[in-house]
């Protein structure tokens, strides 16, 4: 079984105790290669540096990055403003300079959940969202989608900005229609721990309604362990119990559905194998 965890953040100091120790462990247990994900200017500069320092090592997996601006995390500015642009021509030089380059942008997206937000805040994320699928564009690098709370927005900027630019739908929570409407849109679909879970009703139709191409297995990591973890934190060779719960779903072989979610992951983000 070859693992491809397309979504974890291992700058987080839950894992300052054992980072080095945690990725020989995993690389020992499948997990082949990485994406650490920026949710923040800030973030994205950490998984940079993490993904440079342990690429040296050969008895870990292999990482790579992203940068990007969760919605909770977009700057407060339009990003029209000069500080706007200044903060977008960072998250740009960070992506495209030094010794390794960002395999896409993200994450990036919406999110509406807390009572705390409001009509301006929805606003700004969404300007925020579509000036950096702008420059996914302009990189020519795919999106990395986080969307909560917010599926009939995300959708539509999705369609109006960013079709053909391709990515991966993260921690997808929505019906099978909508992920269905985002395949015809040439995007995978990330499923990870919750699908799990005893009451994740709507993920397993997810799974089982979209095509096993279409799907790409991720972790989150620190969050959303998988059940038996759940509620601990979280790491990629846990996503075997991910591919165990797609497989049984799609009542197919766990080896076979584990390569073919492995190559998923290397289309997405135009890598080679
Ligand atoms: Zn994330």
């Amino acid at each position: 079984m070859r693992i491809f965890d397309t979504h974890a953040h291992y700058s987080d100091e839950k894992y300052d105790i054992d980072r080095e120790e945690l990725f020989r462990r995993m690389y020992k247990d499948s997990v082949q290669r990485v994406t650490l994900i920026g949710a923040s200017l800030d973030e994205s500069k950490n998984e940079k540096e993490l993904a440079i320092k342990y690429n040296k090592f050969l008895d870990m997996p292999k990482f790579y990055f992203t940068v990007g601006d969760h919605p909770d995390e977009v700057p407060k500015c339009s990003p029209e403003s000069v500080e706007g642009v200044q903060h977008l021509d960072s998250l740009k030089s960070l992506a495209i300079k030094g010794a390794l380059s960002a395999i896409a942008i993200g994450e990036i997206g919406l999110d509406y959940h807390g009572d705390f937000k409001n009509e301006d805040d929805y606003e700004n994320q969404k300007k925020w969202f579509i000036a950096e699928i702008n420059l996914a564009r302009e990189l020519n690098i795919p999106i990395v989608v986080h969307s909560r709370d917010a599926c009939k927005d995300t959708l539509e900027i999705v369609k109006n900005y960013a079709k053909g630019i391709g990515g991966i739908i993260h921690c997808f929570s929505y019906e099978p229609e909508i992920a269905k409407e985002y395949v015809k849109l040439g995007y995978h679909i990330g499923i990870g721990g919750t699908v799990t879970f005893k009451n994740a009703r709507k993920t397993k139709e997810v799974v089982a309604e979209i095509g096993i191409e279409n799907i790409v297995t991720e972790t989150d990591s620190p969050w959303l362990a998988p059940t038996p973890y759940r509620g601990e934190r979280n790491e990629s060779s846990y996503i075997r119990y991910v591919i165990e719960e797609i497989a049984k779903i799609k009542e197919k072989d766990i080896e076979i559905v584990s390569e073919a979610l492995y190559q998923n992951a290397l289309v997405v983000y135009n890598l080679k194998d």
